[in-house]
């Protein structure tokens, strides 16, 4: 195995000796490594090693020598101080609180680097001449230190300059330290430790390691090639350490996961870990304790709810499948709302009677205490009341079960307590305040349960210091990436930065920096590959030049490396060929299914037969499915031959062009008053629907002027419902209209405000088959006698009436346009060029009755139409499991053998 000097930290630490790691992460990864070496030597008992980390290293050192009483800051108390300072600016005084709070934070960072990096800067003389934005922070600096003095605090950044001095006049003598897991030791970590006295850095073995460079098509195949390599190595040799080096894991961690899953059988332990944790409100039991707190006061968004409800810790399994069927109950209903007060949902009368009754009582005897206390109180007087909250809410994080419950509710304490500890200069707050700092303290908090040392440990970069392993694997080795690069801090002058060498101030600084990473890593293990993908995204990437000076040009993942594909993995395809057949003879959810059938029938069983059902997230407004309804509304009640509605063409041109508009927004006025769904009237100020109202007069206006241009009409029927049969199944149709043409033959119209294109009705495999069906089958039942048999030539047509602002037409298909639609028409539009025909119509029919015969015979396999845009407009992939790697690899291949075929 590669070492941190095992032999000699052992040695050093068996005679007593301090040592002091980088980092937490570092100092456990020492502390892990030194009991493993005594449980292979066989002892049953040791005494406990000497580690501590920087950090804790300087705060117990200045706490033994400090007796003047000041308060130690922490990181939620000094950034509440450097809000205060912040928001007390004339300027900034109207600014949001998150805006605050971000800039806030970014003051204690510049704060940190120039106690770390220049702390002759923390004079208010040698800061003269900072302007702009530097100007405003050094100000705020001066502010802070002031405040520091007068109430008797210190900053955790200070801490160290302040240890340096006390060292330098006191003459105790001190215990000799020898540090592990520094990568570099900064200016103040140096004067530090030469103030303390003895001290060295552990020497490293100088043995390199065998290195191999790997070029990878993609970040995908990258990635699987290291987790294959890794659990490989694993099944040959159990006891192996294993480290994976991997940039960016708080955004990539998803796709890490998911590569290393895919090698790990179900139900076995996993051979991984991740250094890094994750926020601790991704952490279940604490949101939703978060959500819960939130909700006794503020409404939770509806998505919110969906993962309240959803989540095991806030009710018992049959109260929350009754609080699931509640929120499905109100979508079914259309009562959707982007956010949901408690009360209004718990008295809201589709669902109140089947509600859970001790639920009920439960969450309302929450919110009863909490309005029962005083509006301000200290944040240590609400953080006492957070744990009764809860309990009275029936939250179950409150009775932890397992280790791991435990740990989530150690570090839930800790948010708690660092938000209480908020009080420490006599502030008070509301309810709303003291969540929302919670909420920040809980986000701020990482989260990982403790170590089960997995054989691969999967760390960043920088946090790996102080790991050994028998062989580590470095991810993301491209140009772009390694060194790696950030911006510069943007409340400190520029010259400043790389004066001082600041992180990332020149490109040298990060180049030195990931240089003394690397090699440490090379000495870490006897084994390292890097490796880098081609192609990110739709970039080609090239290889990093650092790792390239070092382990030469890349090359090919041998093939030896090269993870299995998808078909190979463990799961195998059975082929399925029994059916079921649908033996309702009715099919629910009308002629849709049979366009969903066409797209994908799996899509059809599952919407027909399961169930199945994806809904359209509740809007602030209108949703566009019900601004739809309303314009099909407008024009029914226009076309209804109602008074004071119209029916033909002559009707319409009897109506002077001054007055058009007057009667349409006649129609829209009653559709407005009857139709509008009573939450959306009361959620919306009147302005918003009286805007609703002038768009709609103005659309459809513009549409009747179109529908003014064309050849002479008849409206036959609108919104006809009828029952048809097609290849023995009944299908309920509702037509949106069907004109009566002068030439006799009948148009199917289907309004559409969307983008519409008749090519979806393409054979061989349309998209949607609707509107060929209404024409086909529904038009039957309308007038039987008039009812075009086929044989003959193709008559009258089917069009969507695209209803949109400047963009108004018929677009489908029309046997004769110019003389049935408009004899203006151009040569060149697609009514004229692409006519509706016999031979067309035939096809379209033979297909449909096809399409009926499959749904009938329980035809359900997954086979989107066109992958993956079929897909992204579906919502069923939860239930079909497409998204899933080793499916959608199959249907990618599908679609690029597709792609060369037809581009052969
Ligand atoms: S998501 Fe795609 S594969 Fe799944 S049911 Fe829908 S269309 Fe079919």
């Amino acid at each position: 195995m590669g070492s941190e000097p095992g032999a000699k930290i052992d040695a050093w630490l068996r005679e007593g000796g301090v040592v002091v790691a980088s980092s937490d992460r570092a100092s456990r990864a020492i502390r892990t490594e030194f009991h493993r070496r005594r449980q292979i030597e066989g002892i049953s008992a040791w005494p406990s090693p000497n580690i501590v980390d920087w950090k804790t290293f300087v705060r117990r050192s200045w706490e033994e020598r400090n007796a003047d009483g000041r308060l130690l800051l922490n990181n939620a108390q000094e950034l509440a101080i450097w809000s205060q300072i912040i928001s007390s600016e004339r300027h900034l005084s109207t600014a949001l609180p998150a805006a605050v709070r971000r800039m806030g934070g970014m003051a204690a960072e510049a704060h940190d680097l120039i106690c770390l990096y220049a702390p002759r800067l923390l004079r208010e003389e040698a800061r003269v001449g900072w302007d702009q934005d530097a100007g405003a922070f050094s100000e705020w600096l001066s502010k802070f230190s002031q405040r520091c003095r007068n109430d008797g605090l210190i900053s955790l950044s200070r801490v160290p300059l302040e240890l340096i001095s006390k060292l330098r006049s006191g003459n105790a003598s001190r215990s000799a330290l020898r540090l592990a897991g520094f990568d570099r030791i900064l200016p103040v970590q140096r004067e530090l430790f030469q103030a303390w006295g003895d001290w060295e850095v552990f020497e490293t073995d100088t043995t390199e390691a065998q290195i191999d460079f790997h070029s990878v098509r993609d970040v995908q195949t990258e990635l699987d090639a290291c987790a294959y390599w890794c659990h490989r190595q694993v099944a040959a040799d159990p006891g192996i350490r294993l480290l994976v080096i991997t940039q960016d894991q708080a955004r990539s961690r998803g796709d890490i996961e998911r590569a290393f899953l895919r090698f790990t059988p179900p139900g076995e332990i996993l051979l991984f870990e991740f250094s890094l944790g994750i926020p601790l409100t991704q952490i279940p039991s604490a949101r939703s304790a978060l959500l819960v707190l939130r909700w006794l006061h503020a409404p939770l968004s509806e998505t919110e709810l969906d993962w309240l409800f959803a989540t095991d810790s806030i009710a018992r399994p049959d109260e929350l499948a009754a609080l699931q069927l509640a929120m499905r109950t109100l979508r079914r209903r259309d009562m959707q709302r982007p956010r949901w007060e408690l009360e209004r949902f718990l008295a809201h009368g589709s669902i109140s009677a089947n509600l859970p009754v001790d639920w009920v009582r439960r969450i309302l005897s929450a919110e009863r205490s909490l309005k029962e206390l005083p509006a301000a109180r200290s944040p240590v007087d609400w953080a006492d009341k957070v744990s009764p909250l809860l309990a009275t809410a029936g939250w179950r994080g409150s009775t932890p079960q397992t280790s791991f419950d435990f740990q989530v509710q150690r570090r839930w304490t800790q948010a708690i307590d660092t938000v209480a500890s908020l009080g420490f200069d006599g502030r008070r707050t509301s309810w709303s305040e003291f969540l929302t700092e919670l909420e920040h303290a809980a986000e701020e908090i990482l989260f990982a349960p403790q170590s089960a040392d997995a054989p691969i440990q999967i760390a960043g970069p920088a946090e790996s210091a102080g790991l050994t392993a028998d062989a580590v694997w470095f991810l993301g080795a491209d140009e772009v990436s390694w060194p790696a690069a950030a911006p510069t801090h943007p409340f400190l002058p520029l010259h400043v930065q790389r004066e001082f060498g600041m992180p990332h101030s020149s490109h040298l600084h990060d180049w030195e920096f990931s240089h003394a990473i690397t090699r440490r890593l090379l000495v870490s293990a006897p084994q390292v590959h890097f490796s880098f993908a081609s192609q990110k995204g739709d970039v080609e990437s090239r290889p990093s030049r650092l790792v390239s000076q070092i382990a030469g040009a890349p090359r090919s993942l041998e093939d030896d490396l090269l993870p299995p594909a998808y078909d190979a993995s463990s799961t195998f395809t059975v082929e399925d060929s029994s059916t079921r057949p649908y033996s309702s003879g009715h099919l629910q959810g009308g002629s849709a299914i049979l366009s969903f059938q066409s797209q994908c029938p799996f899509k059809a069983f599952a919407i027909a037969r399961l169930g199945a059902q994806s809904w359209d997230p509740a809007e602030s407004g209108l949703s566009p499915r019900q601004r739809g309804q309303l314009l099909h509304d407008v024009l029914h009640s226009i076309w209804s031959g109602r008074r004071p509605g119209i029916k033909t063409h002559g009707d319409l041109i009897a109506i002077d062009e001054e007055n058009l508009s007057g009667f349409v927004r006649k129609h829209v006025n009653t559709v407005m008053q009857s139709r509008v769904p009573t939450h959306i009237r009361e959620q919306m100020p009147a302005m918003y629907l009286d805007l609703e109202e002038t768009r709609l007069v103005r659309l459809v206006t513009e549409w009747l002027m179109f529908e003014v241009t064309r050849v002479p009409f008849a409206v036959e029927a609108v919104e006809a419902k009828s029952t048809v049969r097609v290849a023995g199944l009944s299908v309920d149709l509702r037509l949106d209209r069907v004109d009566r043409l002068h030439d006799g033959s009948q148009l199917v119209i289907d309004y559409k405000t969307g983008s519409v294109d008749p090519k979806a009705w393409d054979l061989p495999r349309p998209d949607d088959v609707q509107l060929p069906l209404y024409k086909l089958f529904g038009l039957i039942p309308l007038q039987p006698s008039l009812f075009e048999s086929y044989g003959g030539p193709a008559r009258g047509g089917l069009v969507f009436a695209r209803v949109r602002t400047g963009d108004t037409c018929f677009a489908g298909r029309v046997a004769d346009a110019r003389s049935t639609v408009n004899p203006e028409l151009r040569g060149n539009s697609s009514l004229v060029k692409r006519k509706l025909t016999a031979t067309e119509e035939s096809a379209w029919k033979e297909y449909i009755e096809a399409l009926a015969k499959d749904f009938v015979q329980g035809r359900a396999e997954v086979d989107p139409r066109d992958y993956p845009k079929t897909c992204e407009r579906c919502g069923l992939q939860s239930v079909c499991r497409i998204q899933e790697p080793e499916n959608r690899a199959r249907f990618e291949q599908d679609e690029s053998e597709l792609f060369n075929a037809t581009h052969e």
